[in-house]
């Protein structure tokens, strides 16, 4: 039997905190059939390093740039203007656009107006550069659902990372061609909307994420810091909340999103 080559919807490989192990971090995840990479854009500085890391791990290390809404929201408007110029030079040679979006979520809750304008402007450079967007939606689905109805349709796609939300809010987000992207939320208690939308939604609608290094998932073989071959963990508790098997739900994610990419 062939071997997987699963995907990893979302994760930050260019963060600080895998700057010393890297490559053993990236072994243990293709040991157990995590060979692609999906980014999450934050800053420029983070852009760059995606640009070396592409290079050292190839075409399943997929980029994507963008400004995200935390950054956004503490960046003064010059920092934001510098911001914005450096992200219409580099989304060019980037694969993904994001992360975008709003988070009204407590710890970020700063700056409505910049960050739904920073939104805006960005996806407004989706038109300009398509490419499949990296959401990043947190206690703000009503005012992102309004703000991608209006400036749609995004014809390449994208998808609603780290999704916690009920089943009619991820109808509402498939609806505008956008996957829903299930992480670690899954694996923890609580999160009873999103238990119960798992077993509605099909497979062609959902990938799987692990928001490495952030976001550990609750599994017994998890550490401090989250990493890709966690990925497995979190495909599992999925497949038993719809009843398929782990494989299943892996197969199908990684289609969905080499579908997106352009890998097939
Ligand atoms: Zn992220």
């Amino acid at each position: 039997m062939k071997s997987p080559s699963w995907i990893d919807a979302h994760c930050h490989l260019a963060s600080d905190k895998f700057k010393d192990d890297l490559s053993q971090v990236l072994e243990r995840s293709q040991q157990v059939g995590v060979t692609g990479w999906v980014q999450g854009g934050v800053d420029p500085v983070d852009w760059d390093r995606q640009k070396e890391l592409k290079i050292l791990w190839g075409k399943r290390f997929i980029t994507s740039f963008g400004l995200h809404p935390w950054w956004v929201a503490t960046a003064s408007a010059s920092v934001l203007n510098q911001g914005f110029k450096q992200l219409e030079e580099s989304l060019p040679q980037s694969d993904a656009l994001g992360e975008l979006g709003l988070d009204f979520g407590q710890k970020h809750d700063f700056n409505r107006p910049q960050q739904a304008d920073a939104f805006k402007r960005q996806l407004e450079l989706a038109k300009r550069y398509p490419k499949p967007l990296i959401l990043h939606i947190v206690k703000a689905h009503p005012e992102a659902l309004d703000i991608l109805k209006s400036m749609g349709p995004f014809p390449k796609g994208g998808i609603v990372h780290s999704f916690s939300g009920s089943y009619e809010i991820a109808q509402d987000y498939s609806k505008l061609g956008l996957l829903i992207s299930v992480g670690g939320a899954i694996t923890q208690d609580g999160y009873f909307g999103l238990k119960k939308a798992i077993p509605l939604l099909s497979l062609p609608q959902i990938v799987v994420e692990t928001d490495s290094p952030d976001q550990v998932p609750k599994l017994k073989e998890a550490g401090e810091r989250n990493e890709p071959k966690h990925l497995v963990g979190i495909a599992e508790t999925i497949a038993r909340l719809k009843g398929v098997t782990t494989q299943d739900v892996l197969d199908q994610s990684t289609r969905n999103l080499e579908k997106l990419f352009g890998l097939i």
